[in-house]
């Protein structure tokens, strides 16, 4: 029997950070490829996500560099921060990768349709906007997510507030925010929006922020909102968000009322399915819609694969790129691999950072009983003369049985770049024995990480 010609040998939904890779991968390999994106190449990451939010990161920090630089001898004069000039050049930086994005796309030789796709069935794709019909042998879907908000019958007045997609578009600063969540995209805001100078306020439900982190991370990170001014309200839900004169009231599940000019709602993502016609294309779709996958990223259709937040393995945009290019090589390349989601190194973008590989000591210490802690809590070189007090933690889970390290954690300036490395040496199997042959850099921060010789030993009470 012969194969039904197909326009494409492979069509990807979505030209987010998964989709891309994949797509350029699969047409450097000969594929006949095409690529619909509703909105613009870059995805999440680039176009409303990590890029934008970054240089926010940036810009929010200026402000305290300034004011700590007189320890070093600096004097500065009057301060002014222009909240629309940074955002005008935050989005043409944003403009140029996106545009990056198309056309290292379209150089590989694919074609792009800057088009919303919907199933028709397993191998047809129905375009929303020009009526086209597209068939393809492979399908990858690579759509992403989206923030997650309750509805208005859960929390009545949620319609006046933000989620982390419009917090890229907005001129000016509010002179109040409350940030509900305890999350990513909430820590990280929150310090964001207090290093700009805007009152900030985070309502969280849980006892401390970052659930699923080690747990002294989880403490340092909460003292760091405290010390960055943010106010932190915990245990506490929102249950009405009012229209004032003066703003917005926002009453809380304790019988308190916070008032604030924007709500931002970063309460969680979800996957984006919804209206793609998976059911059509018989993709079985799990929890909060997201597409159920193998470790090849196969859903349950035989010519359709999805990788990325879509699928909601781990959230972030390296991950999807490792996941969209392992399909890519595999389908495609005749290089067959799937990508190993075990230590992942990670950051969170508060103020100090976090960077974190490896588990947890509560997880390490409920897979393997016996762990060694090594810790250590010191103000960096860096702070001596500028009047800072912050200071940088770290930590090392290691399993007492060999000696491996299982887990890093990191709370301090630069931690994302130092979590980097240790991630190769996580992912290559060190022990302890491994970082303390390590010499050190010196003078530096990292260094702590080749030093820690003592084990941590639980006070008793
Ligand atoms: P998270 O899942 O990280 O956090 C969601 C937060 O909202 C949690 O604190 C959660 O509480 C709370 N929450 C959930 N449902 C409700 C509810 N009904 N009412 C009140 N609070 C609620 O999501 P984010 O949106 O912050 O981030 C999504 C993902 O994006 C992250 O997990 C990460 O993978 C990725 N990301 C990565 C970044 C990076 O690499 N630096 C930056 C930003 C995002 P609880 O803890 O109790 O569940």
């Amino acid at each position: 029997m012969t194969e039904p010609a197909y326009d494409f040998d492979l069509f990807v939904i979505g030209g987010g950070s998964g989709g891309v890779r994949a797509g350029r991968i699969a047409a450097q390999a000969g594929a006949k490829v095409g690529v619909a994106e509703e909105y613009r190449m870059g995805g999440t990451c680039v176009i409303r996500g990590c890029v934008p939010k970054k240089f926010m990161v940036y810009a929010s920090q200026y402000g305290k560099s300034i004011a700590k630089s007189t320890g070093y001898g600096w004097s500065v004069g009057e301060v002014s921060y222009d909240h629309s000039k940074f955002v005008a050049g935050m989005h043409a930086e944003v403009d140029r990768l996106s545009a990056i994005y198309d056309r290292n796309l379209k150089s590989a030789g694919a074609e792009i349709f800057n088009d919303r796709a919907e199933f028709v069935d397993a191998h047809t794709l129905r375009l929303k906007t020009s009526c086209k019909i597209i068939t393809a042998k492979k399908i990858l879907i690579a759509t992403g997510g989206r923030p997650w908000r309750p509805s208005p019958a859960e929390l009545p007045g949620v319609e006046n507030t933000i989620s982390s997609n419009d917090v890229f578009e907005m001129g000016t600063l509010p002179k109040r925010m409350l940030v509900a969540g305890g999350g990513y995209i909430a820590v990280e805001f929150a310090h964001v929006f207090a290093g700009l100078g805007v009152e900030v306020c985070l309502v969280y439900r849980g006892d401390t922020v970052l659930r699923g982190f080690d747990e002294d991370v989880r403490l340092a990170v909460h003292e760091g909102l405290k010390e960055a001014g943010v106010r932190v309200i915990t245990k506490t839900l929102l249950t009405r968000i009012e229209k004032t004169a003066d703003g917005l009231s926002v009453k809380l599940d304790n019988g308190h009322e916070v008032k604030a000019d924007v709500v931002l709602m970063a309460v969680g993502r979800q996957a984006n399915t919804e209206g793609l016609g998976c059911e059509a294309a018989g993709v079985k779709l799990g929890e909060n819609g997201k597409v159920i996958v193998d470790e090849w990223s196969r859903t349950s259709a035989p010519n359709i694969w999805a990788v990325g937040d879509v699928t909601d393995r781990v959230n972030l945009t390296p991950v999807a790129i490792r996941e969209g290019h392992a399909f890519a090589d595999t389908e495609f390349g005749g290089k067959p691999w799937y990508f190993d989601h075990a230590d992942i190194a990670t950051a969170v973008f508060s103020q100090p950072e976090v960077g974190t590989v490896g588990i947890s000591e509560s997880e390490a210490r409920k897979l393997y009983g016996e762990i060694d802690i090594y810790k250590t809590r010191f103000r960096p070189m860096k702070n001596m003369l500028n009047g800072d007090q912050t200071r940088t933690f770290m930590k090392l889970v290691v399993r007492a049985s060999d000696q491996r390290v299982l887990g890093v954690h990191i709370v301090g300036e630069d931690a994302a770049e130092m979590i980097q490395m240790a991630g190769i040496a996580m992912k290559m199997g060190a022990t302890k024995d491994d970082f303390d042959r390590t010499c050190a850099v010196h003078p530096s921060a990292a260094e702590e990480l080749v030093t820690m010789r003592t084990k941590w030993v639980p006070e008793v009470i």
